[in-house]
Protein backbone atom coordinates (compact mmCIF):
# COMPACT_ATOMS: atom_id res chain seq x y z
CA UNK A 1 0.00 0.00 0.00
CA UNK A 2 2.85 2.85 0.66
CA UNK A 3 6.16 0.37 -0.52
CA UNK A 4 7.93 3.51 -0.30
CA UNK A 5 7.48 3.66 3.23
CA UNK A 6 8.04 0.68 5.36
CA UNK A 7 8.37 1.37 8.60
CA UNK A 8 7.56 0.68 12.25
CA UNK A 9 4.68 2.04 12.25
CA UNK A 10 2.73 -0.13 9.96
CA UNK A 11 3.24 -2.78 12.75
CA UNK A 12 3.35 -1.71 16.07
CA UNK A 13 0.62 0.67 15.63
CA UNK A 14 -2.35 -2.55 15.02
CA UNK A 15 0.01 -4.46 18.09
CA UNK A 16 -1.04 -1.39 20.32
CA UNK A 17 -4.73 -1.26 19.04
CA UNK A 18 -4.51 -4.89 20.17
CA UNK A 19 -2.95 -4.17 23.36
CA UNK A 20 -6.03 -1.71 23.83
CA UNK A 21 -8.83 -4.14 23.00
CA UNK A 22 -7.68 -7.15 24.44
CA UNK A 23 -6.96 -5.48 28.07
CA UNK A 24 -10.81 -5.18 28.42
CA UNK A 25 -11.70 -8.24 26.50
CA UNK A 26 -13.50 -6.25 23.42
CA UNK A 27 -15.87 -8.60 21.43
CA UNK A 28 -16.87 -6.01 19.13
CA UNK A 29 -14.96 -2.99 17.81
CA UNK A 30 -16.50 0.04 16.10
CA UNK A 31 -14.37 0.37 13.09
CA UNK A 32 -13.77 2.02 9.62
CA UNK A 33 -13.12 -0.17 6.63
CA UNK A 34 -9.66 1.02 6.98
CA UNK A 35 -9.40 -0.86 10.15
CA UNK A 36 -10.02 -4.00 9.23
CA UNK A 37 -6.85 -5.49 8.62
CA UNK A 38 -5.44 -4.44 11.78
CA UNK A 39 -8.55 -5.82 12.88
CA UNK A 40 -6.99 -8.89 12.02
CA UNK A 41 -4.28 -8.89 13.00
CA UNK A 42 -5.78 -8.17 16.82
CA UNK A 43 -7.78 -11.33 16.41
CA UNK A 44 -4.26 -13.66 15.07
CA UNK A 45 -2.49 -12.30 18.36
CA UNK A 46 -5.61 -13.12 20.77
CA UNK A 47 -5.65 -16.87 19.08
CA UNK A 48 -2.19 -17.14 19.29
CA UNK A 49 -1.79 -16.13 22.93
CA UNK A 50 -4.90 -18.53 23.58
CA UNK A 51 -3.04 -21.40 21.84
CA UNK A 52 -0.19 -21.25 23.61
CA UNK A 53 -0.87 -20.18 27.45
CA UNK A 54 -5.29 -21.09 27.64
CA UNK A 55 -8.13 -19.07 26.60
CA UNK A 56 -8.10 -15.10 28.12
CA UNK A 57 -8.88 -13.46 25.30
CA UNK A 58 -12.39 -13.58 22.65
CA UNK A 59 -11.35 -12.45 19.19
CA UNK A 60 -12.94 -9.09 18.57
CA UNK A 61 -15.01 -8.74 15.68
CA UNK A 62 -15.48 -5.54 13.48
CA UNK A 63 -18.76 -3.48 13.85
CA UNK A 64 -19.29 -1.35 10.91
CA UNK A 65 -22.12 1.17 10.03
CA UNK A 66 -23.38 1.58 6.44
CA UNK A 67 -20.42 3.91 5.47
CA UNK A 68 -17.54 1.85 6.47
CA UNK A 69 -15.78 4.04 4.90
CA UNK A 70 -16.06 8.08 4.23
CA UNK A 71 -13.30 10.06 1.71
CA UNK A 72 -12.42 13.23 2.99
CA UNK A 73 -13.37 16.67 1.24
CA UNK A 74 -10.08 16.34 -0.89
CA UNK A 75 -12.24 12.95 -2.84
CA UNK A 76 -8.80 11.06 -2.53
CA UNK A 77 -7.80 9.99 1.28
CA UNK A 78 -10.16 9.26 3.90
CA UNK A 79 -11.76 11.75 6.25
CA UNK A 80 -9.33 12.53 8.63
CA UNK A 81 -7.99 15.81 10.58
CA UNK A 82 -4.63 14.82 10.60
CA UNK A 83 -5.43 15.21 6.45
CA UNK A 84 -6.92 18.46 6.96
CA UNK A 85 -10.51 16.89 4.89
CA UNK A 86 -12.42 16.86 7.05
CA UNK A 87 -15.72 18.32 9.18
CA UNK A 88 -15.74 19.19 12.52
CA UNK A 89 -18.57 17.54 14.47
CA UNK A 90 -18.31 20.97 16.26
CA UNK A 91 -17.83 23.22 13.60
CA UNK A 92 -20.21 25.92 12.94
CA UNK A 93 -22.48 26.82 10.42
CA UNK A 94 -20.51 28.94 8.70
CA UNK A 95 -17.01 26.72 9.08
CA UNK A 96 -19.22 23.89 7.78
CA UNK A 97 -20.53 25.97 4.45
CA UNK A 98 -16.75 27.33 3.98
CA UNK A 99 -15.40 23.56 4.34
CA UNK A 100 -18.13 22.06 2.08
CA UNK A 101 -17.35 24.39 -0.67
CA UNK A 102 -13.42 23.77 -0.81
CA UNK A 103 -14.24 20.12 -2.02
CA UNK A 104 -13.51 18.39 -5.43
CA UNK A 105 -16.21 17.62 -7.15
CA UNK A 106 -16.54 15.30 -10.04
CA UNK A 107 -13.35 16.35 -12.13
CA UNK A 108 -14.52 16.04 -15.55
CA UNK A 109 -17.26 18.44 -15.04
CA UNK A 110 -15.32 21.86 -15.87
CA UNK A 111 -18.36 24.12 -16.89
CA UNK A 112 -21.45 24.80 -15.36
CA UNK A 113 -23.15 23.35 -18.65
CA UNK A 114 -21.30 20.24 -18.79
CA UNK A 115 -23.44 17.32 -17.67
CA UNK A 116 -21.85 15.90 -14.37
CA UNK A 117 -20.96 12.33 -13.14
CA UNK A 118 -22.56 11.72 -9.42
CA UNK A 119 -21.06 8.59 -9.66
CA UNK A 120 -17.70 10.04 -9.64
CA UNK A 121 -18.23 12.90 -7.02
CA UNK A 122 -17.03 13.14 -3.65
CA UNK A 123 -20.54 15.42 -2.71
CA UNK A 124 -22.47 13.12 -4.21
CA UNK A 125 -20.82 10.42 -2.06
CA UNK A 126 -21.67 12.86 1.00
CA UNK A 127 -25.26 13.32 -0.28
CA UNK A 128 -26.17 9.49 -0.12
CA UNK A 129 -25.45 9.98 3.90
CA UNK A 130 -26.72 12.95 5.28
CA UNK A 131 -29.38 14.06 2.03
CA UNK A 132 -30.85 10.22 1.71
CA UNK A 133 -34.17 11.68 0.42
CA UNK A 134 -33.18 12.99 -2.34
CA UNK A 135 -30.43 11.65 -3.54
CA UNK A 136 -31.75 10.47 -7.14
CA UNK A 137 -33.13 14.36 -7.86
CA UNK A 138 -29.61 15.60 -7.07
CA UNK A 139 -27.99 12.70 -9.24
CA UNK A 140 -30.51 13.79 -12.37
CA UNK A 141 -30.21 17.02 -11.77
CA UNK A 142 -26.02 16.83 -11.95
CA UNK A 143 -26.67 14.40 -15.09
CA UNK A 144 -28.63 16.92 -16.81
CA UNK A 145 -27.04 19.94 -15.95
CA UNK A 146 -29.79 21.93 -14.39
CA UNK A 147 -27.80 21.83 -11.21
CA UNK A 148 -24.59 23.89 -10.80
CA UNK A 149 -21.70 22.22 -8.10
CA UNK A 150 -21.94 25.42 -5.74
CA UNK A 151 -26.00 25.13 -5.76
CA UNK A 152 -25.33 21.40 -4.96
CA UNK A 153 -22.90 22.36 -2.00
CA UNK A 154 -24.96 24.63 -0.79
CA UNK A 155 -27.71 21.91 0.02
CA UNK A 156 -25.05 19.29 1.26
CA UNK A 157 -24.08 22.33 3.44
CA UNK A 158 -27.28 22.61 5.09
CA UNK A 159 -27.93 18.90 5.42
CA UNK A 160 -24.56 18.62 7.18
CA UNK A 161 -25.92 21.40 9.55
CA UNK A 162 -28.77 20.41 10.58
CA UNK A 163 -27.80 16.76 10.92
CA UNK A 164 -24.72 17.70 13.11
CA UNK A 165 -26.89 20.18 15.05
CA UNK A 166 -28.29 17.83 17.85
CA UNK A 167 -24.09 16.87 18.73
CA UNK A 168 -23.65 20.56 18.38
CA UNK A 169 -26.29 21.23 21.13
CA UNK A 170 -24.96 18.30 23.06
CA UNK A 171 -21.37 19.40 22.62
CA UNK A 172 -22.52 23.16 24.40
CA UNK A 173 -24.24 21.45 27.01
CA UNK A 174 -21.22 19.54 28.16
CA UNK A 175 -19.02 22.04 27.56
CA UNK A 176 -21.02 24.49 29.92
CA UNK A 177 -20.69 21.39 32.64
CA UNK A 178 -16.83 20.50 32.86
CA UNK A 179 -17.23 19.32 35.72
CA UNK A 180 -19.99 16.54 35.40
CA UNK A 181 -17.20 16.06 31.85
CA UNK A 182 -14.44 14.95 34.67
CA UNK A 183 -16.79 13.37 36.86
CA UNK A 184 -17.79 11.09 33.44
CA UNK A 185 -13.87 10.46 32.79
CA UNK A 186 -12.72 9.55 36.09
CA UNK A 187 -15.59 7.30 36.56
CA UNK A 188 -14.93 5.63 33.51
CA UNK A 189 -11.21 5.46 33.85
CA UNK A 190 -11.80 3.76 37.85
CA UNK A 191 -14.23 1.32 35.58
CA UNK A 192 -11.19 0.65 32.77
CA UNK A 193 -8.52 -0.03 35.69
CA UNK A 194 -10.30 -2.47 37.50
CA UNK A 195 -11.15 -4.51 34.40
CA UNK A 196 -7.23 -3.94 32.82
CA UNK A 197 -6.27 -5.11 36.64
CA UNK A 198 -8.13 -8.23 36.95
CA UNK A 199 -6.86 -9.15 32.65
CA UNK A 200 -3.51 -8.68 33.57
CA UNK A 201 -3.96 -10.67 36.91
CA UNK A 202 -5.25 -13.71 34.47
CA UNK A 203 -2.97 -13.13 31.76
CA UNK A 204 0.18 -13.37 34.53
CA UNK A 205 -1.34 -16.38 36.14
CA UNK A 206 -2.00 -18.04 32.51
CA UNK A 207 1.87 -17.26 31.98
CA UNK A 208 3.13 -18.61 35.04
CA UNK A 209 4.47 -14.68 35.79
CA UNK A 210 5.11 -13.71 39.50
CA UNK A 211 2.03 -12.16 40.66
CA UNK A 212 2.75 -8.90 42.84
CA UNK A 213 0.91 -10.35 46.05
CA UNK A 214 4.23 -12.95 45.67
CA UNK A 215 6.54 -10.99 46.22
CA UNK A 216 7.16 -10.51 49.62
CA UNK A 217 10.47 -9.26 51.06
CA UNK A 218 12.37 -12.40 52.68
CA UNK A 219 12.97 -12.15 56.21
S1 LIG B 1 -23.69 18.78 -9.28
FE1 LIG B 1 -23.29 17.86 -7.28
S2 LIG B 1 -23.13 15.69 -7.68
FE2 LIG B 1 -22.91 16.73 -9.64
S3 LIG B 1 -20.71 16.96 -9.93
FE3 LIG B 1 -21.48 18.85 -8.99
S4 LIG B 1 -21.22 18.55 -6.81
FE4 LIG B 1 -21.08 16.56 -7.78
Amino acid sequence: MQPHNVNYGLVGYPVLMTADIALYKGEVVPVGEDQLPHLELAREIVRRFNSLFGFVFPEPQAKLTNFPSVLGLDGIQKMSKSYDNHIEIAASPQEIRERVMTAFTDPSRRYRSDPGRPEACNIFRLHNFFTPARVEEIASECRSARIGCVDCKKVLAKSIISNLEPFRERRASLASKPGYVTQVLADGADRAEAIAKETIGEVKEKMKLLQRADLKRPG
